[in-house]
């Protein structure tokens, strides 16, 4: 048995959406714990300051600023990889988007944007990432779900149909790639505190809501979510696949 099963060393993460957020947490754990890291984005002035942070921490840190909702520059992000000689051993999909609208109001094109950024692109980047995982028989793919994984709430249509589909997905993953020693789980993260939420954290009934219906009776901090995903990128979740690890302060389970 490895003597830390934990430990990432030598080993490559791509992180799509980590330019902030939940993606910046996972990236810095990853990191803490041996890996190299590349970021993902859109915005470059944002991503440059993360590498800038991450690299003065003494990480090893990459940008492969890409549209993940855009195949043409996701098999190009893949393509130079490759050329560079670049494995990528376990893959994070986080990159998200979401707003509120109730859904007689919403416009079919607000729909494609949000399926398509938290579900679609898990799928090609996952896809791209797998043909290569299975070329070397390795990989740990982590999809990023949400409570509305599994339970639904008003205004957020499409992102509680995407993020269902993050838990199938994953299962889907899990059935056929689990056979060329990849493992794909998803984490389901509770209410957190990143710009995401910014409109939600600062609305003081909401804020109470949310501290009511949580055990932990608080909102979740972006880096209380790295030991799931160094669990699930290690050997120490090995025989673990097609799972979602709900980390929410236990609001799942209670009514
Ligand atoms: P943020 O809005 O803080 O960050 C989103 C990240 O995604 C940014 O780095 C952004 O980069 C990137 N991004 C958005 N669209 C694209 C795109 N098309 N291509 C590449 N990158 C993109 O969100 P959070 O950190 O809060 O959320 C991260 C994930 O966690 C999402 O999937 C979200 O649904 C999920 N989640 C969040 C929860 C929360 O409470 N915050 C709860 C449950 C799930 P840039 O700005 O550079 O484009």
């Amino acid at each position: 048995m490895a003597t830390n099963l934990f430990d990432l060393t030598g080993k490559t993460a791509l992180i799509t959406g980590s330019s902030r957020g939940l993606g910046r947490a996972f990236a810095e754990g990853l990191a803490s714990a041996g890996a190299s890291v590349i970021l993902n984005g859109m915005n470059r002035e944002r991503l440059d300051a993360a590498e800038q942070e991450m690299t003065q921490s003494g990480y090893h840190v990459e940008i492969a600023a890409f549209d993940v909702t855009d195949e043409s520059e996701v098999k190009s992000a893949f393509a130079k990889f490759d050329k560079a000689g670049i494995n990528i051993d376990i893959l994070i999909n986080n990159a998200g988007v979401q707003f509120r609208k109730p859904m007689v109001e919403l416009e079919t094109s607000d729909w494609h944007r949000v399926i398509d950024t938290n579900l679609t692109s898990a799928f090609v980047v996952g896809r791209e990432a797998a043909k290569r995982m299975i070329e070397r028989g390795y990989g740990k793919i982590i999809n990023i779900g949400s409570l509305t994984s599994e339970l639904a709430r008003a205004t957020v249509a499409p992102y509680t149909v995407a993020k269902g589909g993050i838990k199938m997905l994953t299962k889907a993953m899990a059935a056929e790639w689990g056979e060329h020693g990849i493992q794909a789980n998803a984490i389901g993260p509770g209410y957190m505190l990143t710009d995401m939420n910014e409109a939600l954290t600062s609305n003081p009934d909401f804020d109470a809501w949310v501290k009511s219906r949580t055990p932990a009776r608080r909102w979740g901090k972006p880096e209380e979510l790295a030991g799931t995903a160094i669990y699930l990128s290690s050997a120490a979740s090995d025989y673990v696949n097609g799972q979602i690890i709900y980390a929410d302060g236990g609001m799942i389970s209670v009514l």
